[in-house]
């Protein structure tokens, strides 16, 4: 079974409860779960991708907003499935396309987003290092 971080956003961090039972619904595991509030060197560095990007700094003051709860997933597929049940980064499209998806239901705009999900195997190896480091800290 694959391993990926699920990134819950401030402004759904009060949903969790209604994500971790849509995880189980979905067979997936929380294997870890630490909430953190984000400096805003560390949102940058977890967003570095999206440095030169026109919203790169309305992102950084929406992450750095209000803690962040990150989970280290597993299941079948689970990165996929993960971004399946989160649907498109917009929340308008996600209402349009995906209904019932945590974006649909949570989201408020194309930054405010609910929730966030590794894209490929190697992102997922990159964010569970950043938030669940193999070196342990708390
Ligand atoms: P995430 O990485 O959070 O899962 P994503 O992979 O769907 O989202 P990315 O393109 O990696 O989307 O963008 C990272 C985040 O930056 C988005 O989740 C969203 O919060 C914000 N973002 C992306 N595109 C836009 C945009 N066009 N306008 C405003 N904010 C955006």
């Amino acid at each position: 079974k694959e391993k990926t971080l699920a990134l819950i956003k401030p402004d759904a961090v009060s949903k969790l409860g209604t994500i971790v039972i849509a995880l189980r619904e979905n067979d997936i595991q929380v294997c870890k779960a630490k909430m953190v509030q984000f400096s805003r060197k560390d949102a940058a560095l977890f967003y570095e991708e999206h440095q030169s990007k026109p919203f790169f700094n309305s992102l950084i003051d929406f992450m750095t907003s209000g803690p962040v709860v990150a989970m280290e997933i597993m299941g079948t597929n689970v990165t996929k499935k993960w971004r399946e049940l989160l649907g498109p980064t917009s929340t308008a499209e996600a209402r349009s396309t995906a209904p019932n998806s945590i974006r649909a239901m949570f989201g408020s705009d194309d930054t405010r987003n609910a929730a966030h999900g590794s894209d490929s195997a190697d992102s997922a190896a990159r964010e569970l290092e950043f938030f669940f480091p193999s070196r342990a800290r708390c």
